[in-house]
């Protein structure tokens, strides 16, 4: 498998489909338009062509076909595009007449997106945000992967990189000219230009959780005694949105996850086992997951119901966010003291699934905790990764008692880290992980 070779594949969705669209790229792009076309077509224009099987002289379809040569192209190499009719027969021949050229083969996943990375057509940043683009259901994770894809937040790792560029210019200028004297004033324009950079990025980090839980979803999590109905509510919410996206992996018998867009926010709700203390090792190990679960949620309801004793006295050290006072349609109202008088306290009744309120409470303290945030910069580990490397290498740079030649050291070491994010700095390691995240034909 070499990354000379010519690719090809069905870059639209599975499927019949009224079009699809087919993608070649690489240095044969060009004679397959010929020989499928039987004539060399306008570059960057939409064309309509009858396509001739080559070997056997058969009407495969009649398509559009646009022509990119290279570099103006996705990839960067020369690509042919084929929009044909998205019938199964059509597809199925189409590549197979393809794959039996010799240096044609079918593409890997992501394969088109590397290609344009290696051929400096996007950074890393950018390839990042088209995965998380095609991966968002979601109005502000939408909003989020086009600011990444767009290049917006390339720009700024790149601001900063070159800002630290110019401050180890400056490091090597004091060594350089120590003799001269002018070290002194180029050391204050260091430490003066590290301080603020460093603190900028800092800020930005501080952002990054509350960015990544708009690309990753906002964590609801149902906590509660056992039978108060948290499943129920779960239910409740999944049927009353009637947009459970998907069963999500790594569900256990006793976490239950499923996936709401509610109002262009995605929220994971899980439900957890109900709390109590138990001798029984599973229940133990429930227990433990449940509470486990609950202090990593951004947003932790407690469930109470008036036939379940005591269900309103919070488990210790949980600091719910939202309190359900379940089961209304029993018609009891009053269900003892809540405590922590300062959270909202919700009534419904989850078999009725009246849980409308509820979802508009969720929703406003989304509002208030991540207004903004689908701008941010730092959307993923890998990033905060860099960021904290570069954020620790500077601070030693800072360091009062360093020589000047470390100085200089950590100050390129910082500006490599933040290299490393858009990838203009030596990445091979994190490709893969990087482009398997796609699907085949991006
Ligand atoms: P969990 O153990 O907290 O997950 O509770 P479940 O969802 O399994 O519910 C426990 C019991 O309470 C079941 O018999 C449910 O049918 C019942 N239940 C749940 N929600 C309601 C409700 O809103 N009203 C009434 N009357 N019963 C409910």
């Amino acid at each position: 498998m070499s990354s000379s070779d010519t690719i090809f594949a069905l870059s639209s969705g599975h499927g019949v489909s009224g079009i699809c669209v087919i993608r070649v790229s690489g240095s044969q792009a060009g004679d397959l338009i010929r020989l499928f076309c039987g004539k060399m077509l306008v570059p960057r224009r939409a064309s309509v062509s009858l396509l001739t099987e080559p070997h056997s002289g058969r009407v495969l379809d009649q398509a559009v076909v646009i022509w990119w040569p290279a570099p103006h192209s996705f990839t960067g190499e020369d690509v042919a595009e084929f929009q044909l009719h998205g019938s199964r027969a059509v597809v199925e021949a189409m590549l197979s007449c393809l794959g039996s050229f010799d240096g044609l083969r079918p593409a890997d996943p992501g394969e088109f997106t590397r290609r344009a990375f290696v051929n400096q057509r996007i950074d890393l940043v950018e390839a990042e945000g088209l995965a998380d683009l095609l991966a968002a259901r979601s109005v502000a994770q939408h909003t989020q992967a086009m600011r990444q894809m767009l290049g917006e937040a390339s720009s700024v790792y790149e601001n900063w990189r070159s800002r630290l560029l110019r401050i180890l210019a400056m490091a090597e200028a004091a060594i350089d000219f120590d003799e001269e004297g002018v070290g002194g004033a180029a050391d204050a324009f260091r430490i003066r230009e590290s301080v603020g950079l460093r603190d900028e990025i800092e800020a930005a980090l501080s952002d990054a959780d509350r960015a990544r839980r708009i690309r990753d979803g906002v964590r609801v999590v149902l906590a509660g005694f056992p039978n108060v109905g948290k499943s129920s509510l779960l239910n409740a919410l999944a049927r009353r949105d009637a947009a459970i996206v998907s069963p999500l992996a790594g569900t256990t018998r006793d976490t239950i996850e499923v996936s709401l867009v509610l109002d262009g926010h995605e929220v994971i709700v899980t439900d957890t086992a109900g709390l109590r203390g138990t001798s029984d090792d599973i229940e133990t190990i429930g227990v433990a997951r449940a509470l486990a679960a609950a202090s990593a949620a951004d947003i932790l309801i407690w469930v109470a119901s008036p036939d379940v004793a005591k269900s309103e006295d919070v488990w210790p050290d949980l600091n719910p966010d939202i309190l359900v006072r379940n089961k209304s349609d029993l018609g009891v109202t009053e269900l003892g003291l809540n405590r922590n008088n300062s959270i909202p306290v919700v009534g419904l009744s989850a078999i009725l699934g009246n849980c409308g309120e509820l979802i508009e409470t969720i929703l406003s303290i989304i509002a208030t905790k991540y207004q903004h945030t689908e701008h941010a910069v730092v959307t993923r580990e890998r990033h905060v990764t860099a960021l904290r490397d570069s954020i620790r290498l500077i601070n030693e740079s800072l360091r009062p008692d360093s020589a000047p030649e470390f100085v200089a050291e950590d100050l390129r070491n910082a500006a490599a880290a933040l290299g490393r994010i858009t990838g203009v700095i030596g990445v091979e390691d994190v490709l893969g992980a990087i482009f398997s995240e796609f699907c085949i034909g991006k």
